[in-house]
């Protein structure tokens, strides 16, 4: 989000929304937005489209219909099992981005209804420490598998994420082996699993349970990937394609299944949930 919102930061990360009355630049094309507007058209610049990270709370307002999401999880808290310090101490750390963001850690979930069909429902978000994956992230993605298999629903992920959490060294690390376990639960189960792109989803997450939907829809332009493009760049000492990893460049080349606007998004996933949950009971 462009700087001159950072003093309504905390207030637009907890209620999912930005406040009112406020002018923004928006960081792609540079030209002036009115927030209000930029909220309504579901934090997409109407000039020039660039789709920007939604908090989670957002997403899951985008996603589920009105009124269904239940939200779980909210007894699973971060835990500072290293005692890492880089420059603040890791408690600090998440305090701050708690406070910022009205979340736990960097990830939401419940049960929810898309079109009236019940769900199993998790949504990233972008702005608790760069969406990184830690004990907690896993342990959500890991439940929200377990709560599809037991209410024998459909799995649906909104991934946005850096990778894993470097706070966390190892445990982080963990996480890319329990969540696909979850994973591979849900697929024995023959139960389907969409996943949402949106950018940026790279490394850890994209390495794991991000990569494995039964469909993979992405956001426009999204960056996803496992290293960044500077990194591979660096290693092979070759110039990348134009449009390298972004959604359109995987698209082509039979990463990503398909992409969709974000206003579109939800028919999208509801298309393809009522085409695999057709002919199933219920
Ligand atoms: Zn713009």
């Amino acid at each position: 989000m462009a700087d001159e919102t950072s003093g309504h930061a905390a207030e637009k990360q907890k209620t999912g929304k930005i406040p009112g009355g406020v002018w923004i630049k928006c960081k792609n094309c540079s030209e002036t937005v009115f927030g209000p507007e930029l909220e309504k058209n579901l934090l997409v610049c109407p000039l020039c489209d660039y789709h920007y990270p939604m908090p989670a709370r957002a997403r899951v307002a985008m996603l589920a219909d009105e009124g269904t999401f239940e939200e779980r999880d909210t007894d699973v808290a971060p835990y500072d099992v290293l005692e890492f310090v880089d420059s603040k101490p890791y408690t600090q750390r998440i305090a701050a981005m708690q406070e910022k963001t009205g979340l736990k850690d960097a990830i939401l979930a419940g049960n929810a209804e898309i079109d009236g069909i019940a769900v199993s429902l998790a949504a990233m978000d972008f702005g608790f420490i760069g969406g990184s994956m830690g004990s907690v992230v896993g342990e959500v993605i890991a439940r929200t598998f377990k709560r599809g298999l037991e209410i024998g629903a459909p799995v649906v992920a909104a991934a946005a994420s850096g990778g894993a959490r470097m706070q966390e060294g190892i445990v982080s690390l963990m996480q890319l082996g329990k969540t696909n376990a979850a994973r591979a639960e849900l697929a024995e189960a023959r139960l389907p699993y969409i996943v949402l792109i949106s950018d940026p989803t790279t490394a850890g997450v994209m390495a794991s349970f991000a990569a494995v939907g039964d469909v993979l829809v992405g956001e426009p332009g999204a960056l996803m990937g496992f290293a960044g493009p500077r990194v591979i760049r660096e290693t092979i000492h070759q110039e990348l394609p134009p449009g390298f990893q972004r959604a359109e460049f995987q698209r082509d080349h039979g990463f990503l299944d398909v992409i969709a606007h974000r206003h579109e998004i939800r028919d999208v996933i509801e298309k393809l949930i009522r085409y695999f949950t057709s002919g199933q009971p219920n």
